[in-house]
């Protein structure tokens, strides 16, 4: 069975999905990927806005986050009394994009 992986920061309630699980054997997550086993951090929208979002939340309570468990459960709940997570990313319904969130940012390069 599929199972995804989010980074997130639990203060400003943002999150950014990192992919699909690749686990081992002992249902480990060894690396997160997109499509069949591509790695995610080959992605350079997705690889950059992780570092700028290490950046952005520093000194923030920061979590990766696999589906399924108990602050993933939090993040997707219906109208939560502390207001929805919004996500960053190109297939985002409720945030910036990759290119909209890393416009203008120095770090860029
Ligand atoms: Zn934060």
């Amino acid at each position: 069975m599929s199972e995804y992986g989010y980074l997130l920061c639990v203060d400003c309630r943002v999150h950014i999905w990192l992919g699909k699980a690749i686990k081992n054997d002992d249902d480990q997550i060894v690396y997160f990927a997109v499509g069949a086993k591509e790695p995610n951090w080959r992605q350079s929208g997705l690889t950059r806005s992780v570092w700028k979002f290490l950046a952005d939340h520093v000194g923030h309570h920061l979590e990766s986050v696999r589906e399924f468990s108990e602050r993933y459960n939090q993040m997707v709940e219906d109208d939560p009394p502390e207001g929805p997570y919004v996500e960053i990313g190109d297939s985002s319904l409720t945030g910036p994009t990759f290119d909209e969130y890393l416009s203008g940012w120095p770090g860029n390069g």
